[in-house]
């Protein structure tokens, strides 16, 4: 874990992050410190826990951390976390601090961004060659296009590979999409980041929202639902409009591999005892 204090972070405090000179960012005015109702809740971990019951994942679409962070600059936006294609996890401001990712759920909620260059239409799958190509042995790696001269990878000659070689496809919200996967990197980075944020807080329960039969469910969950949903969950789950993060995510091995890095309570409702009694 990189914090934004550290050399090599990204701070989502400053108005100038350090970025190579050869993107053309527009920066937004800092964005941390966003009045809502997080502001309305005392300083420190005690309130905090009492609060926070959300963690929101999002798939980057930029393909790499470094990009992402410029793009959310660009746009006025922030998430806590970004996990690169080597599995370094920055964190980019305090989790005091309601970031900007995922509208309804933003002051209740953690944002992670992972490093992916997304899904796409059937139609548009050629798009993924950009990013993905065979090597001399024919297994998939990810390539970032030449342009981006410092892809800025913490892991030293970090060579990505999707966890899974060929495109997944899938349906979110009924669209049909392809994408591929994410590196194992990122599925061991995300199971421990998830488990101490399940552990630090009693209020989100280390779990997915679900369809009757167990499975990842993939659509927005009702208003209704959502207000009262305490866990993880995908952009695509607060928003319609979002398709983040993807066909590709596999739930069942983040939540296996955090329940099993961080041993957190399982279930939606174990969590109410605890955050109940305090
Ligand atoms: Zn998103």
């Amino acid at each position: 874990m990189i914090t934004w204090k550290e050399t090599g972070g990204y701070n989502a405090y400053v108005a100038a992050p350090t970025l190579p000179k050869y993107y053309d960012v527009r920066l937004a005015p800092a964005v941390a410190g966003d009045k809502g109702p997080r502001k309305t809740i005392p300083p420190g971990l005690d309130a905090l826990q009492g609060f926070v019951d959300q963690v929101v994942l999002h798939y980057d679409n930029s393909g790499l951390s470094q990009l992402c962070f410029a793009a959310l600059r660009q746009r006025g936006l922030s998430a806590h976390f970004l996990v690169d294609i080597d599995g370094t996890v920055y964190q980019t401001l305090d989790l005091q601090e309601r970031a900007l990712h995922a509208t309804t759920s933003n002051s209740r909620s953690l944002g992670i961004e992972i490093a992916n260059f997304g899904a796409y239409p059937p139609k548009d799958a050629r798009m993924l060659a950009k990013w993905y190509q065979p090597d001399a042995a024919g297994r998939t790696r990810i390539m970032p296009p030449k342009e981006i001269r410092d892809p800025r990878i913490h892991t030293p000659g970090f060579v990505g590979r999707p966890a899974r070689p060929e495109p997944v496809r899938g349906r979110i919200h009924g669209q049909e999409l392809v994408q591929y996967d994410y590196t194992p990197e990122q599925y061991a980075a995300l199971a421990k980041l998830t488990a101490a944020l399940c552990r630090v807080f009693p209020r989100i329960p280390c779990d997915y929202p679900r369809d009757a039969a167990g499975r990842p469910l993939l659509r927005k969950l009702p208003d209704a639902v959502l207000e009262k949903y305490r866990g993880i969950l995908g952009h695509w789950h607060v928003q319609e409009n979002k398709i983040d993060p993807g066909p590709a995510f596999d739930w069942d091995r983040l939540i296996e591999g955090a329940r099993a890095a961080g041993k957190p309570p399982a279930g939606p409702e174990p969590a109410v005892a605890s955050a109940s009694s305090r």
